[in-house]
């Protein structure tokens, strides 16, 4: 499930949810009613696939 980060740019106030791609984009602020961007989140990456086993290698 995706999550979306909005800030609001008002009061800065930053609020998760959590929307299914078909919801709506939130625009408006639920304190002040002010006018929300999506904030880019971080994208979690799992590395390991980059691992590789020196071991393996013939002798
Ligand atoms: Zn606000």
């Amino acid at each position: 499930v995706p999550t979306y980060v909005y800030q609001c740019k008002s009061c800065e106030v930053k609020s998760e949810k959590i929307q299914r791609i078909t919801d709506a984009a939130l625009k408006t602020c639920e304190d002040c009613g002010g006018e929300l961007r999506k904030v880019m989140q971080p994208v979690a990456v799992s590395y390991n696939c980059l691992g590789f086993h020196r071991t393996d290698y013939p002798r």
